[in-house]
């Protein structure tokens, strides 16, 4: 916004007029700040142009009458929305899950029995090398990567029954 960079001893120029004009017409300038637009308003009959606008516009926008919101505003709007449709669809929206709760979301190869079964061996050696004191710090990476497709696999079994067993609660 204007103020930033002002320069209190320089006369305005057009260019910071234009942009602190809305501040000068709102009062809200310190009194130097003020002065200056005073001043070069006085002169500049571009800038007095954009002034009178503005502050025309200003006078318009505060002479426009208050409107009410109707007091049945509300009971409108519901009325008007469909509410029948909306509860027909209801056995729609209960059986939907979220995407990521859907098997075809996992890529089909990390939900092969395969996948998880090497991945399982591969994570069973490398913690039983590390528990034999094999120092490698890829050994830590194999135990997590080996495990991930079953994990996965298994968080998202869980995160549908959790689903299912809030919806049959709530009916
Ligand atoms: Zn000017």
């Amino acid at each position: 916004m204007y103020g930033k960079k002002n320069k209190p001893d320089l006369p305005l120029d057009c260019e910071e007029g234009g942009r602190g004009l809305q501040e000068y017409l709102d009062g809200t300038l310190d009194k130097p700040e003020s002065l200056r637009f005073f001043l070069h308003l006085r002169e500049c009959t571009d800038c007095q142009g954009e002034h009178d606008r503005l502050q025309g516009l200003f006078r318009m926008l505060e002479s426009l009458p208050d409107h009410e919101v109707p007091a049945d505003f509300d009971r409108a709007v519901l009325d008007s929305v469909p509410y029948a449709a909306y509860q027909a669809m209801e056995p729609l929206r209960r059986d939907r899950v979220p995407v990521y709760l859907e098997e075809a979301f996992l890529p089909r190869f990390v939900r092969a029995r395969l996948t998880r079964l090497v991945g399982f061996g591969i994570a069973a050696v490398a913690a039983a090398l590390a528990l034999r004191g094999d120092g490698s710090a890829l050994l830590p990476v194999l135990i997590v990567t080996g495990l991930l497709p079953e994990v996965v696999v298994r968080l998202q079994g869980l995160g549908r029954r959790a689903l299912e067993t809030t919806r049959r609660a709530e009916s």
